[in-house]
């Protein structure tokens, strides 16, 4: 079978050893079968405005001192309020037609992290896991109990039906019929149609420090309490200070291979660039059943995307650059 592998190297910078890295941040929608033809120009434009706003935002953020920390913070909000990524308010069904969403978070200087998994009432998760982060003494909270954390921390509450989208529960009906004799969830094909749209940011700041954020209704169709990979710190989100990486795809697989901090160890002891390593993992992946994709950023501010499905929510700004918003392989 052909393996499809697009990576993009979006700026290379050459800088003098002492000099402070640019700032900069990539942000993704979800990895899978996005062709052409499969969407109308509208909701191509949709996506690039919706992308084009989220990144816009977080760079901000940047420019205007910010941390890395709060420039995905701010990017993955905006996301997860948009009806048309698959986090948030445009979270998947699970099997029993509610939603439960998973998120994380991590600071790069001080590597310092926080998770929530299959919560239903929240409705910014990444704001949840960023509480867990900073206000708690734990990484990752689950269920209840994280609901409960998130009372306490004055965190805006929503119905479970706040989620509720007509094209996911169409999404979820066709899942229904395509599971039933599948004898395990790794054996779930990665219909994007199912599922399409997990979201995350990497940015790296005017100090030099790295941040990821990730988010995500996770599966449609999941049953049993399952998690994915975006909550699990190394899986869907990692971030040092060296080296930082938000993925999207069949989380299963994320989880098994450890796709963003074998990215970041391979830049590391390989001493590749981190968007390298991204390109080997993912081929690799690939090889062995895994769809998805991942962005990345690095310490001397090189950002970059790379994914083996025929397409990924993506965009990114560097410092000095204008937004670049893409969706197809081919990109736009
Ligand atoms: N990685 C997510 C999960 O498995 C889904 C996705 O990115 O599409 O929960």
């Amino acid at each position: 079978m052909k393996t499809l592998l697009f990576a993009a190297v979006l700026t290379v910078l050459a800088l003098p050893s002492q000099a402070k890295a640019p700032i900069g941040i990539v942000i993704h929608g979800g990895a899978g079968t996005i062709s052409r033809d499969s969407m109308t120009p509208a909701q191509e434009q949709a996506y690039h405005a919706m992308l084009t706003h989220a990144v816009n935002q977080g760079y901000s953020v940047l420019e205007r001192g910010g941390s890395s920390l709060d420039a995905v913070t701010a990017a993955v909000t905006i996301l997860e309020d948009s009806p048309l990524f698959n986090a948030g308010k445009g979270a998947v069904y699970t099997f029993d037609e509610t939603h439960e969403l998973d998120a994380s978070i991590m600071d790069g200087k001080s590597r310092n992290a926080g998770a929530v998994a299959g919560v239903t009432n929240v409705k910014n998760p990444i704001l949840l896991a960023r509480a867990v982060m900073e206000k708690s003494v734990h990484v990752m909270l689950a269920g209840k109990g994280a609901e409960q954390f998130a009372k306490e921390q004055q965190l805006e509450l929503v119905d479970n039906s706040y989620f509720n989208t007509e094209f996911r529960y169409e999404a979820l009906k066709r899942a229904k019929q395509a599971i039933a004799p599948l004898p395990h969830q790794a054996a779930l094909p990665y219909d994007p149609a199912w599922k399409m749209g997990t979201v995350g940011a990497v940015a790296i700041d005017r100090k030099g420090n790295l941040a990821a954020a990730t988010s995500t209704g996770g599966m449609t169709a999941k049953r049993y309490g399952r998690i994915g990979d975006a909550p699990v710190i190394g899986a869907g989100n990692f971030a040092d200070n060296q080296c930082a990486v938000s993925a999207t795809g069949h989380g299963e697989f994320f989880i098994r291979y450890q796709v963003a901090s074998d990215i970041c160890a391979r830049a590391k002891y390989q001493r590749k660039s981190a968007a390298a390593a991204a390109k080997e993992v993912l081929a690799e992946l690939k090889a062995v059943g895994g769809d998805g994709g991942v962005i990345v950023v690095d310490h001397k501010g090189q950002l970059s995307w790379t994914f083996n499905t025929e397409g990924m929510y993506r965009a990114l700004k560097a410092e000095g650059g204008k937004a670049v918003s893409e969706i197809f392989a081919q990109g736009n």
